[in-house]
């Protein structure tokens, strides 16, 4: 069977052009770039290229802002961590309801030891107030962290404006974002676009670099401590031996994709728009989350009434369509994604919620087999939904009560 990939804010396939770029990097050139024999030394200069490269493309002229990770987690991580051990009296931290639990759940226990964390609700189109935003900024507020764009929703929040606002409040206050699922999707140039921003998370395997590296960009003079000790490697702020092959990938995939963006903003989108109209078209009572905000281009959410989500993603799974939910089994309980309860998504419809996420290798094949198999799907499982009326085609229940 063919498989139709619509999960790309999960993962990406590896381009085979960064396939072919690490190659050499696994096989011939594997020598340790902190060796000091010239064939360490030609490992080394991949490094630094592949550090000016990703510099270069975020618009920067101090490569030594792109600081290598292991994975955009970590990279959050970095930040929060890195922030609070630089800056020790400050012990308030503003962040959102929303975020990937790679930052969210870093602020939890961080309130968990004491620290004063505020988490920010956003409204029924996954907006944050700006008013409220202001009004939580605080004399003793260390760090402010905030994601770029949502991995569930693909709402995008104005960092510009936040982080600005941050500065003139108080320059001593760090703005951190996580732009996980934004760098690789739209050019971004740090300087021009985010020149309040102290910190950044990139992870290579959402565009199309392998699984297992990472960056997060410091801003020259940021108070960060390191998170990982014992070695040299990063000029001291990130310990442990490269991987070559992978930060190679990461430049080769960022690149590649730079040459894309104008795809991903017209071909993907329209592939991605094209499917969000023929659905809300075929199947009654589907709610598109986010859909009144900014939102990346790849993103299409969805709630569907009276049905459960890992339903649905089994169905689509036995026609070959890799999609994902927004759900989470917890403790033998199905409970909604914290995302959607934060959008105050009505309860019998944030179970029945269903991401897909495109990427340039989509084509309009994929979009077609979704849409032939989608709304059957949907139809077939509210048959036997206790929550669906068959008889008036309805919901049993539609109240907007919060899940
Ligand atoms: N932040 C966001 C917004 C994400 O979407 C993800 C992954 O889905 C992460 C962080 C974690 O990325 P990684 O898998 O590189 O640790």
């Amino acid at each position: 069977m063919t498989i139709t990939y619509v999960d790309n804010n999960a993962t990406t396939r590896v381009a085979p052009e960064v396939y072919q770029a690490m190659g050499p990097y696994f096989t011939d050139d594997y020598f340790n770039p902190s060796s000091m024999y010239e064939p360490a030394k030609r490992i080394a200069r991949a490094i630094a290229e592949s550090r000016q490269r990703i510099a270069r493309l975020f618009g920067l002229h101090d490569d030594r802002e792109i600081l290598f990770t292991g994975c955009a987690t970590e990279s959050d991580n970095a930040a929060i961590f890195g922030a609070a051990r630089a800056n020790p009296h400050r012990r308030h931290i503003i962040t959102t309801t929303v975020e990937h639990p790679a930052v969210l759940d870093v602020c939890k226990d961080f309130e968990r030891n004491g620290y004063d964390v505020t988490f920010l609700g956003v409204d029924r189109n996954g907006n944050l107030d700006i008013g409220e935003f202001v009004r939580a900024l605080r004399p003793d507020t260390l760090l402010v962290t905030i994601m770029h764009a949502n991995n569930e929703t693909g709402v995008v929040f104005p960092i510009e404006q936040l982080s600005r606002l941050t500065k003139e409040t108080d320059p001593t206050i760090l703005f951190h974002t996580d732009a996980t699922q934004s760098v690789g999707k739209a050019p971004l140039d740090l300087p021009r676009q985010f020149p309040h921003v102290d910190m950044l998370s990139f992870s290579g395997h959402k565009f199309h670099a392998p699984k297992g590296v990472g960056g997060l960009y410091v801003k020259r003079g940021t108070p960060c401590r390191p998170l990982l000790i014992g070695g040299h490697q990063e000029d001291g702020r990130r310990a442990g031996t490269e991987n070559v092959p992978y930060i190679v990938g990461m430049a080769c995939a960022m690149q590649v994709a730079a040459d894309c963006y104008d795809d991903e903003d017209t071909r993907v989108r329209r592939l991605r728009d094209r499917l969000e109209t023929a659905i809300e078209a075929q199947v009654p009572y589907v709610i598109v989350n986010g859909k009144d905000a900014p939102r990346l281009p790849n993103t299409l959410s969805i709630c569907c009434y009276s049905v459960e989500g890992e339903a649905i993603l089994a169905m689509l799974d036995s026609d070959g369509i890799c999609a994902s939910s927004g759900s989470a089994c917890t403790s033998g309980s199905l409970e909604a994604s914290h995302v959607l309860r934060a959008m105050k998504v009505p309860v019998h419809a944030a179970h029945g919620s269903v991401r897909f996420s495109f990427s340039r290798y989509n084509t309009d094949q994929d979009v077609d087999r979704i849409v032939e198999a989608f709304p059957a799907v949907i139809a077939n499982l509210r048959k036997i939904s206790p929550l669906w009326d068959s008889q008036k085609n309805e919901p049993r229940i539609s109240e907007r009560v919060v899940a």
